[in-house]
């Protein structure tokens, strides 16, 4: 009986993460204005049905959010392209830090790209698990630490790129600080009337914004759980 259920249980997700699939996820990344094929191409590589529990794996390559436990999400997959491709865009980022690590599933996409990834997470069952999965995947780039990303991780600091996979009502201080000139730092701003999608680069002057498209994300919440 617990044979035929394995069994049973490969196969679906087999099924679920075959390369027609994920091809087909592809295409509609492509027809959302996905156009960076970098982005595209570890898009179909990382395997987002290792992210989520096994209940789900057999929608892990739909667009869709999923449900990862303790009230969060992984984020969609186009969401998860498009942040990257707006941080990485004409050359950028060697080190990138990464606040929510969640399912661990952006950090694998930004590992495959980048140097070297840090990524801190408030919610510590999320973290424990982020760090076996990418650890059994033998993502050795990537850096993890339990914490409150508002406050960054100052010990690697200055950061090329800062991605931040929720939503706060204004941008965090100490992370804007931690990023190098000439860097940026993507994230969802919650502005009362909807959120939006927003990169911030840091000139020699400042910082410059540009508001990239609306956007719905969980909240960036303070302290640790
Ligand atoms: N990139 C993740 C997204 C997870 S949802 C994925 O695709 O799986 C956003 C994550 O941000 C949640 O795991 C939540 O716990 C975390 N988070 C919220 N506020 C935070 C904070 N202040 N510091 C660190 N992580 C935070």
């Amino acid at each position: 009986m617990t044979t035929a259920n394995t069994g049973i249980a490969q196969t679906t997700a087999g099924a679920a993460s075959s390369p027609r699939v994920r091809e087909r996820l592809v295409e509609r990344l492509i027809d959302a204005g996905i156009g960076d094929a970098r982005v595209l191409e570890v898009m179909a590589r990382v395997p987002r049905h290792l992210f989520v529990d096994e209940a789900l794996a057999s929608h892990a390559y739909e667009d869709a959010a999923l449900p990862i436990g303790h009230g969060q999400t992984i984020s969609q997959p186009y969401m998860v392209a498009r942040m990257t491709q707006a941080l990485l865009q004409s050359g950028c980022c060697a080190t990138v830090l990464e606040i929510g690590t969640g399912s661990g599933f952006q950090t694998a996409v930004l590992a495959s790209l980048v140097r070297r990834v840090y990524s801190v997470e408030r919610v510590s069952a999320l973290w424990q698990r982020a760090e076996q999965r990418l650890r059994e995947l033998r993502y050795r780039n990537v850096r993890l630490r339990y914490g409150d990303g508002a406050l960054g991780w100052p010990e690697y600091a200055p950061f090329d790129g800062i991605l931040i996979t929720a939503a706060a009502d204004g941008v965090p201080r100490l992370l804007a600080e931690q990023l190098a000139p000439g860097g940026r730092m993507v994230l969802p701003l919650d502005r009362g009337k909807g959120q939006v999608l927003v990169r911030l680069t840091r000139t020699n002057f400042g910082y410059r914004h540009e508001l990239l498209e609306p956007v719905t994300f969980v909240p960036l919440l303070g302290g640790i759980a």
